[in-house]
């Protein structure tokens, strides 16, 4: 950021595609490259890709936590870093940065009381929905970063982004990329709809919203299932309390999106303080 050149206010209303808002930040390449550079970071073959946990047990007398592994995607590589299934492996210490209830299954047999905990933690699903246009075919100008819609006014999305508004690289001149999501806590139906629907029930949102009468160039739903947690009331005091349990165990961590905010820097956040937490 602080290479990066000052922007002349004229660049804020030119085109239709390219970053206008310094508020957000995301890579050229997309969110793997994130991924990809910490995986880079690491010695060679300490990460074992496309790899299910399928067990934990802690040895109270070595004081060390034994998992056993599946292949978790059995359509993915021959990458020599993923595991053979009914594999074990041993550790010194354990760091799962899963989903809660994908960790109350692990952790049952461990600890039954932390694993309920974790396991009361509800989830929510969530679809996108990216739509290209021809920039044309938009009569409205996109003079924002995109719109959220509140649940009294009862639309199909949740909320629209302007993709190639916010970020540079995501459309060709002369064309928008518009991603709407669909479904969460509120409205489940929509998520359940199939593509074909989700996709008719986006459009007839950006047709009352935006005006967009086109069909766009292409469309194309993306689902991810029970990925957001919920922090109803009285969440803070379940962290607590799960806090307080995982003290029993000083290798054992916990990280992730379920805990102490849902934003990439927070989940970033929480891993930095479960690696601290077993130094
Ligand atoms: C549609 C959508 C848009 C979002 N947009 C933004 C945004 O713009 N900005 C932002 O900051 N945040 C955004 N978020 C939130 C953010 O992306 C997530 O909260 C965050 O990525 C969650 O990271 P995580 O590591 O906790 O969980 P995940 O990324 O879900 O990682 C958990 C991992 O655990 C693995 N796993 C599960 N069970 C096992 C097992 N038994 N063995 C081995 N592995 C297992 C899963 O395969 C998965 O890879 C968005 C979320 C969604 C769903």
């Amino acid at each position: 950021m602080a290479r990066a050149p000052p922007r002349r206010a004229a660049d804020a209303t030119r085109g239709t595609s390219g970053a206008r808002y310094s508020l957000f930040l995301s890579f050229d390449g997309g969110m793997q490259t994130l991924t990809d550079a910490l995986a880079a970071a690491l010695p060679p073959a300490t990460a074992r890709l496309n790899t299910t946990v399928e067990a934990i047990n802690f040895d109270s007398h070595t004081r060390q936590w034994n998992l056993r592994l599946c292949a978790g995607d059995a359509t993915s590589s021959d990458d020599e870093t993923t595991a053979r299934g009914g594999e074990t492996i041993t550790a010194d210490a354990l760091c799962l940065a899963l989903p809660a209830y994908a960790s109350a299954r692990l952790l049952g047999g461990v600890d039954a009381e932390l694993a309920a905990e974790l396991a009361a933690i509800p989830y929510a699903s969530t679809a996108t929905v990216n739509l290209a246009f021809r920039r044309r075919d938009i009569p409205h100008p996109l003079d924002g970063f995109g719109f959220v819609v509140p649940y009294v006014e009862r639309r199909n999305a949740l909320a629209c982004t302007f993709s190639s508004v916010k970020f540079a690289g995501r459309a060709p001149a002369d064309h928008a990329l518009l991603r709407a999501f669909v479904g969460g806590a509120l409205q489940p139906e929509m998520y359940a709809l199939d593509d074909e629907r989700m996709i008719a029930a986006v459009q007839a949102d950006l047709r009352a919203l935006l005006g967009i009468e086109r069909a766009p160039v292409f469309a194309h739903v993306e689902r991810w299932p029970r990925s957001m947690a919920q922090y109803h009331l009285g969440h803070l005091a379940r962290v607590a309390r799960i806090r307080r349990r995982l003290q029993r165990f000083p290798t054992l961590q916990l990280a992730g999106n379920a805990y102490g905010g849902a934003g990439v820097p927070d989940c970033i956040r929480s891993g930095h303080a479960a690696a601290e937490m077993m130094k």
